[in-house]
C-alpha cells in the first residue's frame, strides 16, 4: 500500500481525528454486527495464528481501534489484510463477537473507502486477464499431462462474469483514490 500505515505508529492520535460514531456505523455493516460484545479478554489474540508469528497483528487491538473510532487508521491499515480468515478466533471467542467476520466487514469498508492494498488490486487484475491467479499456457498443460495430472479448463469468461456482476472489478478500479 502506498499510503501510510498508522497502526503501528508510536505518535499520538489526536482526539479530533477520531470518529465516535465509527463503532456505530461499522456494527449496522454485514459481519460487523457484535463488535460491541468485546470485553478484551484477549483469548482471540492468544488463539491467532497470525499473531503468533507476527505481533503487530494482534485482533483484539483492531477491535479495540474500531470501538475507540480510530476509523481511518483501521481502514488504512494493512492489519486487517493480515488475517488468514482460520475462525481459531471465532470459535473460541466468549462473547460471540466473530472476528473473523469483523476482519472481513473491515476490509470491505476499507475497498470502499478506497483503501486498495497493490496485492488485492493485483490479484483482481490477474483473475481479470487469465481467469486464475496465475497464467496458465498450452506450456504448463503440457507439463501436466506429462506428469499424468488433469489439464486445466479455461475460467476466463465465468470468472470475469463474477467479477463483473459482482462489482468486484469495478470497486478494485475505482477504489486507492484515497492512496
Ligand atoms: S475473544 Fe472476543 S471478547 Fe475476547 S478480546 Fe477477542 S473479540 Fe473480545
Ligand atoms: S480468523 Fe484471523 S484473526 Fe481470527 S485467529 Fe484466524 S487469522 Fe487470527
Amino acid at each position: 500500500m502506498s499510503h501510510e500505515d498508522a497502526s503501528n505508529s508510536e505518535e499520538p492520535i489526536q482526539l479530533e481525528q477520531m470518529d465516535a460514531n465509527f463503532k456505530n456505523v461499522f456494527s449496522k455493516v454485514h459481519g460487523g454486527e457484535n463488535i460491541k460484545r468485546c470485553f478484551t479478554c484477549g483469548t482471540c489474540s492468544v488463539a491467532c495464528p497470525v499473531f503468533e508469528v507476527e505481533p503487530s497483528y494482534d485482533p483484539r487491538k483492531v477491535i479495540r481501534m474500531i470501538l475507540l473510532g480510530m476509523k481511518d487508521e483501521v481502514l488504512k491499515s494493512k492489519l486487517i489484510w493480515m488475517c488468514s480468515g482460520c475462525y481459531s478466533c471465532q470459535e473460541l471467542c466468549p462473547r460471540d463477537v466473530k472476528i473473523t467476520n469483523i476482519m472481513a466487514a473491515a476490509r470491505n469498508l476499507a475497498v470502499k473507502e478506497g483503501y486498495v492494498p497493490d496485492g488485492i488490486r493485483g490479484s483482481v487484475e490477474q483473475l481479470e486477464k487469465y481467469g486464475r491467479l496465475l497464467e496458465v499456457s498450452e506450456f504448463e498443460n503440457n507439463m501436466r499431462t506429462k506428469k499424468d495430472i488433469l489439464e486445466l479448463i479455461e475460467t476466463l469468461p465465468e470468472i470475469n462474469g463474477i467479477l463483473k456482476n459482482t462489482g468486484l472489478t469495478k470497486l478494485i478500479k475505482e477504489g486507492g483514490k484515497n492512496e
